[in-house]
């Protein structure tokens, strides 16, 4: 269990006052906590957990043909500057216990903020 709230969560990035979603299938992006030893400026990130992603379904073909490993990658977002890269995923579950449960909020100035969820579930994925 993770202790304590660490509400909220401010993203920087421009977003057209939207919630940012991934370029590969348009799904909303959900923050997630990153490990301790990240060395990362943000306590947390964004990332498209949607399993029918084609960025995410690529990638284990990718892997798989270039380098013989059951693995993937997620399309990943910065929220401190802005910058995306790949998310390393070894499995569909990989990291999905870190999903923190909130709902993201656009702020008035464009920024983004997430307040704590009441629970919710993601159950619009098939
Ligand atoms: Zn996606």
């Amino acid at each position: 269990m993770r202790p304590g709230p660490l509400f909220p969560l401010e993203v920087n990035v421009s977003s057209n006052g939207a919630v940012p979603s991934c370029p590969h299938c348009g799904e909303p992006l959900l923050p997630f906590a990153l490990p301790e030893a990240g060395g990362w400026d943000s306590p947390f990130q964004l990332a498209c957990w949607n399993d029918e992603c084609p960025y995410y379904v690529r990638g284990w073909t990718w892997m798989e043909s270039e380098y013989g490993v059951r693995s993937s990658y997620r399309y990943r977002l910065d929220p401190g500057t802005g910058a995306a890269s790949p998310l390393p995923v070894w499995s569909p579950t990989a990291i999905r216990d870190q999903i923190i449960e909130a709902d993201v909020e656009v702020a008035r100035e464009g920024d983004l903020v997430t307040t704590p969820g009441t629970g919710g579930g993601y159950e619009d994925h098939p």
